[in-house]
């Protein structure tokens, strides 16, 4: 594999990072299209739907280099589908920029390189895909990578309460907590998350408070 590999694009874009522990920061997005997953819920799934452009590594490459220096985060659908997606990390880490990798949770990430910030999502019990999730990645998680909990419902809470307490996962790596809005108050899961003392961060979606009423390229 090399510079000429085609990736499946969903999409390139350049936005504010929204949530995570980078959160604010200008980031240039890299959306690989396809996903294994059908989230109930799900805000992206003109992922997996419909056609997509392919695009080689040297073109994506060539896109960033209009963005110096900022960060950039691989996203999804799901980028760890496409074998391609290795070489573009070492490329990019090669340029000597900062990578963030978001992944759903339920593929292997025992061959991520170390010095990428991983983002794994823990889909709850309200995503249907729950049952999909891998934890033995747990065990590659670092102090600078997260595991996102989007919580929708007192029942996706207590899932995630047990799973964050059996695997003292607080202590392995940063852990989010953060509200599905549309079914759950922020200010409900903050009340839930200082009642349990439960060593957690509160997330919110920054980019969906800056543009709530966009749904693509943010
Ligand atoms: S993992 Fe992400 S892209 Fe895939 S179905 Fe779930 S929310 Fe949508």
């Amino acid at each position: 594999m090399d510079r000429e590999t085609e990736l499946k694009i969903a999409e390139l874009f350049y936005s504010i990072q929204g949530e995570s522990s980078h959160a604010g920061y200008p980031c240039f997005f890299i959306r690989f299209a396809d996903c294994n997953l059908r989230c109930t819920y799900c805000d992206t799934r003109y992922a997996y739907e419909g056609e997509h452009k392919s695009h080689s590594i040297s073109r994506i490459l060539a896109e960033l280099g209009k963005y110096p220096g900022v960060l950039v985060e691989i996203t999804g659908g799901e980028p760890l589908l496409q074998e391609g997606v290795y070489p573009l990390i070492y490329e990019l880490l090669a340029l000597g920029r900062t990578v963030l990798l978001e992944t759903n949770g339920s593929l292997s990430l025992e061959r991520v390189p170390a010095q990428v910030v991983k983002i794994m999502d823990m889909k709850c019990p309200a995503s249907d895909m729950h049952e999909k999730m891998d934890f033995d990645n747990f065990a590659f998680m670092a102090p600078k990578d997260e595991i996102k909990f989007v919580i929708s419902s007192r029942e996706d809470y207590n899932w995630g309460k047990d799973i964050v307490n059996s695997y003292e996962l607080h202590n392995k790596t940063t852990v989010t907590f953060s509200p599905a809005t549309t079914w759950l108050s922020p200010a409900v899961l903050a009340q839930w998350i200082l009642d349990d003392r439960l060593p957690v961060r509160l997330r919110l979606q920054l980019h969906t408070i800056l543009w709530p009423d966009k749904t693509k390229g943010y």
